[in-house]
């Protein structure tokens, strides 16, 4: 297809689509059929400039509207998002990769955070102590920070800023999202959503484009925070380089997360819940199980069942009838992944199914990489110590739930884990024992629901604050405390000249 013919993906300033100032164009892909299938213009620091002028004065009328409007709208984003998931599945499959399943399971993790910030009035009633002290109360509520900034990954490109958005329009600010150039559309069809349900142009805003767009946001002035998730080194940066700005930042990182498997687990719904937690969505999930830890006395059978389970996925496009996996992202992450198993194999790990070289019928240039299991996996090992983020399982042996817990905290990243036992004794060791953020106890890939928090420790996470949940109300708030006194004859007190507790009692 000629350049000129292919759509050009915009921005979304003030309500209404908008071409970038710049000439930086990137193509966007199809995964599946490895066809390039749009233009992506790349903004710039003054399309950065343009629509946080428009943010501040949006988040000023914003914030001064009633929680009951506020809420309503939330109410009616909710209800057009569920009624629209198929059509943004569509568009998140056909970017992304993903299946159409998959596509509107991350649109239903978003929708719940949605219905949680639908509960604003309740989330941002403040404390009261009457009488504080003789004739005085003292209470304390939270103000929205403004402008508020999100920079998104590929991999879940409605359900990630659907972790932050809802929470920051709910608290008051104006929010200006900045999502993968590598599938950017769903983040237009959301800003066309939020129109829909009422909200005021210039709330949510969307500017497209790479480093020089983060960066911008990142020096803004008028930004107040900045809440990232991605890679762990850009992560580590934006943490740097917006907390140097003086801004609020959350900068959640990559992840290396393991499924510990004991002698006194299931192994049928183990090998089940691991061969899920790491083929699913091609393995590009920050919450994929990439590393199984196995007791040695059923390492074999383990094995040999997730071996089964990696032969039998339905690999193909996502939006075929049936298909379990689609294609990873780019042919870049392709050929990084399929290198990465090649040095499991060059360096002694024992190869047991190998998804190289993988073709699907009809989409023969896509950038399929099939479900991979590598045993015997030791921490030198090059496919251990990185976030492969492609559909391959590490499996690590281990003399028993001691050494499993002194594998995962030697880690560097603590985004999730999770233990499959029958014990309860070995599961409440493992809880209060392992340096993670966020822990299953038979349940593969624990992601929080919306009403609590989500966020790892180490690596996978800078910043002390996770997102959503109670968490995300406190990140896009700041408080307030009012002493409050009024004068009346009774109890007016001659002026007094020292800071005293007795002055006040
Ligand atoms: P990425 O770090 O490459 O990109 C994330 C965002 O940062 C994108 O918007 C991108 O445009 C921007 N970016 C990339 N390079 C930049 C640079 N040099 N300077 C400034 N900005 C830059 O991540 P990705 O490949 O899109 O997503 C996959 C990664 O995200 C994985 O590491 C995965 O574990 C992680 N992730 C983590 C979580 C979590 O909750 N911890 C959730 C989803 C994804």
């Amino acid at each position: 297809m000629s350049l000129t013919t292919q759509p050009l993906i915009t921005h979304w300033i003030d309500g209404k689509h908008v071409e970038s100032t710049g000439e930086r164009t990137q193509p966007v892909f199809n995964p599946a059929t490895g066809q390039e299938i749009a233009r992506l213009g790349l903004g710039t620091a003054a399309d950065v400039d343009r629509a946080v002028a428009v943010a501040v004065a949006a988040a000023e009328t914003w914030s001064q509207l009633s929680l009951g409007k506020r809420a309503a709208v939330l109410f009616r984003f909710r209800d057009l998002l569920a009624a629209r998931t198929p059509e943004l599945a569509a568009i998140v499959s056909r970017e992304h990769g993903k299946v159409l399943s998959d596509a509107a399971g991350e649109v239903a993790r978003g929708l719940e955070v949605v219905e949680f910030a639908t509960g604003l009035p309740h989330l941002l009633k403040g404390e009261y102590s009457s009488e504080a002290a003789s004739g005085i109360d003292v209470y304390s509520f939270r103000e929205p920070l403004g402008v508020v900034a999100g920079i998104t990954p590929f991999n879940f490109p409605v359900m990630v800023p659907l972790w932050m958005s809802p929470v920051a329009i709910a608290t008051g600010n104006a929010f200006v999202l900045k999502p993968s150039e590598r599938d950017p559309s769903a983040s237009l069809f959301l800003a066309e959503l939020w129109q829909e349900a009422g909200l005021p142009d210039g709330v949510f805003q969307v500017v497209q484009g790479d480093k020089e767009v983060v960066d911008a946001l990142l020096h803004h002035e008028d930004i107040a925070a900045v809440s990232f998730v991605g890679s762990t080194p850009i992560a580590r940066y934006i943490h740097a380089t917006a907390s140097a700005e003086g801004k609020r930042v959350q900068a959640l990182g990559g992840a290396k997360n393991h499924g510990v498997v004991l002698a006194d687990a299931d192994l049928d719904d183990a090998a089940d819940q691991l061969a899920a937690a790491a083929f699913g969505a091609a393995g590009e999930r920050c919450m994929a199980l990439s590393v199984a830890v196995v007791e040695d006395a059923v390492a074999d059978e383990l094995v040999a069942r997730l071996a089964e389970k990696a032969r039998s996925v339905r690999v193909t496009a996502g939006d075929q009838p049936g298909a379990e996996m689609g294609p990873v992202i780019t042919a870049q992450a392709k050929a990084r992944i399929e290198g990465l198993i090649s040095s499991a194999e060059r360096e002694g790990a024992e190869l047991v199914v190998d998804g190289r070289g993988r073709t699907v019928p009809g989409y023969e240039e896509g950038f399929f990489v099939g479900p991979t299991v590598i045993d015997r996996v030791a921490a030198e090992h090059e496919v251990y110590r990185e976030e492969v983020f492609g559909p391959v399982i590490d499996v690590v042996r281990v003399s028993g739930l001691d050494e499993a817990i002194d594998v995962i905290n030697a880690n560097p990243y603590g985004n999730g884990t999770a233990v499959f036992t029958s014990s309860g004794e070995a599961a409440r060791t493992f809880q209060r024992r392992v340096r993670v953020g966020m822990v299953g106890i038979n349940v593969p890939i624990p992601v929080p629901v919306a009403w609590h928090s989500f966020g790892g420790w180490k690596d996978s996470l800078f910043g002390e604050s996770h997102v959503y949940g109670p968490e995300g109300i406190r990140f896009y708030t700041r408080g307030k405390v009012v002493t409050q006194r009024w004068p009346h004859s009774a109890q007016r007190t001659a002026a007094s000249y020292h800071f005293s507790g007795d002055a006040q009692k």
